[in-house]
């Protein structure tokens, strides 16, 4: 039997590539399996038919920003909809690698306005219980992409990322908390633990 918790609980990881979401993100699925959790794991871009669009383009070459704006809203309300009320009226905790905050600091590294990008998503997309912004050098995750045996895609060029380092920085909402993603792995996920058990403890 899974524990539930009344409402669900939406945590986001949120950081450039390579910063080190996904190695968080499995820590924190089995932080929550150790406690029974019910838990769910998802991406945006998602692997819907508009998220796949997305993720074509960092190797068919980027949209207009309009275009590029409207196709990560498309998803990201469909993923809404299907995903992420659904799971949390089920009491779940929905763990997200990328949410909105990345449309405003990879869109807003592109021209458009950081903070009109978020209030168009808050209209319609849940205010997370945490954000966990893993925050790092772009220097330093270009290095690790490389390691990871990963070329940078159209998405990840270093002048572009100093920009999205900056927005992602900027963006103020009680919910965010800045996590030094350059600290060994270890550091980094015990870090995030904790702030997701005090999130937990909070909703008991
Ligand atoms: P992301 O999902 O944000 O792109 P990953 O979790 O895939 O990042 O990490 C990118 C690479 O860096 C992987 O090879 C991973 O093992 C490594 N890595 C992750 N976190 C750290 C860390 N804190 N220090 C050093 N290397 C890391
Ligand atoms: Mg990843």
């Amino acid at each position: 039997m899974s524990e539930t918790v009344a409402g669900g609980v939406l945590v986001v990881v949120e950081g450039v590539d390579g910063a080190g979401k996904s190695t968080v993100l499995r820590r924190l699925v089995e932080f929550c399996e150790a406690r029974h959790l019910r838990c769910v794991l998802s991406r945006e871009p998602t692997d819907g038919p508009w998220g796949k669009r997305i993720r074509g383009t960092a190797e068919t070459g980027r949209l207009p920003l309009a275009e590029e704006l409207e196709l990560f809203i498309r998803d990201r309300k469909e993923h809404v909809e299907s995903l992420i009320l659904p799971e949390m009226a089920r009491g779940a905790v929905v763990l997200l690698d990328r949410y909105y905050f990345s449309t405003a600091a990879y869109q807003g590294a592109r021209g458009a306005n950081p903070e009109e990008v978020l209030a168009a998503n808050e209209q319609f997309a849940p205010e997370p219980d945490l954000v966990l912004l893993l925050d790092c050098a772009p220097e330093v995750t270009l290095e690790r992409i490389r390691k990871r045996g990963s070329v940078p895609d159209e998405f990840e060029r270093q002048e572009a990322l100093e920009a999205v380092r900056r927005i992602f920085l900027s963006i103020k909402r009680p919910f965010i908390r800045v996590v030094d993603a350059s600290a060994v792995a270890e550091t980094v996920a015990e870090k995030c633990e904790s702030l997701l058990e005090e999130i937990l403890i909070g909703k008991a």
